[in-house]
């Protein structure tokens, strides 16, 4: 079934959050839920790919990069096949005995996998160039760029954005968040919790998909719940989740909103958002990369 036909379901929401630390400050969460948009191609990606997806048709194979763990990789593989397109996923590191679970499901989608050296993946632009060369077109790593942040300004077309304050979410490549800043009303703030550690240049990133006039919005990105670094867990974050999980009913990942959330709950309680605010939370989705956990460390 095409995943668009997803997006009116109820699951989605927004859904109101009912949690004692909210009410407190009198601040209201909404989540939309974009973890429930298609179990593969879930949450974010499947917005940030689909003007990629037009620009590629012509080409008619498309190419992109990531990590053994890359929820991109992932959705772009089944985006691909879904849209008739051959795709290759450059992928970085050495090849392993066997495949993550990720690579293992763009491998099972038709997409033919090529892995590089960490080194030669830090000149992206000569493979960019080479690919091209042999006809692909290519989506940059992570889906970041222009068209990906016009795809992901659509992500607030499915809810009624008046209502909030506040709209939250987590970063990779800034993507996301540049096209939620786009798509954000001028009396809205738009966070974004990194997921790296100390990314200076996550900043500038975000802005250099945003217009002039758009730089002129309110937007922030906060630093601080990193946990680490990019993908790197422990054993708070894992029980916050589980907590989470229990609480809500709602799974989050152990890279990107496994933090988010996290970051929301300590932000409301350090009264970040101030009283009565309205927030709205994009869960991006992201679920399959929990595969790379052994069973049992989280409960859901
Ligand atoms: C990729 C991803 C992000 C980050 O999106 P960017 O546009 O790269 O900043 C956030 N959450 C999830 C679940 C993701 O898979």
């Amino acid at each position: 079934m095409p995943v668009n036909n997803y997006l009116n379901d109820s699951q989605i929401g927004p859904h109101v959050l009912q949690a004692d630390w909210l009410n407190e400050h009198a601040n209201q969460l909404d989540v939309l839920r974009l973890d429930a948009l298609h179990p593969i191609v879930s949450g974010n990606k499947w917005f940030k790919l689909q003007h990629y997806l037009q620009a590629a048709k012509p080409f008619g194979k498309l190419a992109t990069f990531g990590g053994a763990f890359s929820n991109h990789i992932v959705a772009t593989a089944f985006a691909a096949k879904q849209a008739g397109l051959a795709s290759k996923g450059i992928i970085r590191g050495e090849e392993t005995s066997s495949l993550s679970p990720s690579l293992q499901a763009a491998k099972d989608f038709g997409m033919e996998l090529q892995f590089i050296s960490r080194e030669a993946y830090n000149s992206i632009h000569t493979i960019k160039t080479e690919m091209e060369a042999e006809g692909f077109y290519v989506i940059d790593p992570g889906g970041y760029g222009q068209l990906g942040a016009l795809g992901a300004a659509a992500i607030l077309q499915a809810v009624d954005l008046q209502k909030y304050n506040h709209i939250i979410c987590s970063v990779g490549s800034g993507t996301m968040m540049a096209g939620l800043i786009k798509a954000a009303l001028p009396h809205q703030t738009v966070t974004g919790i990194s997921s790296m550690k100390n990314n200076e240049s996550l900043m500038s990133e975000v802005e250099a998909l945003l217009t002039a006039d758009e730089h002129k919005k309110k937007y922030q990105i906060n630093h601080d719940f990193h946990f680490g670094g990019f993908a790197k867990i422990n054993a708070s974050l894992i029980q916050f989740m589980n907590d989470w999980h229990a609480a809500h009913e709602m799974p989050t990942d152990i890279v990107y909103t496994g933090k988010l959330f996290y970051a929301i709950q300590a932000l409301t309680k350090a009264k970040f958002f101030g009283h009565g605010t309205c927030l709205l939370a994009i869960h991006s989705g992201g679920l399959q990369g929990n595969q790379s956990l052994k069973d049992g460390i989280l409960q859901f």
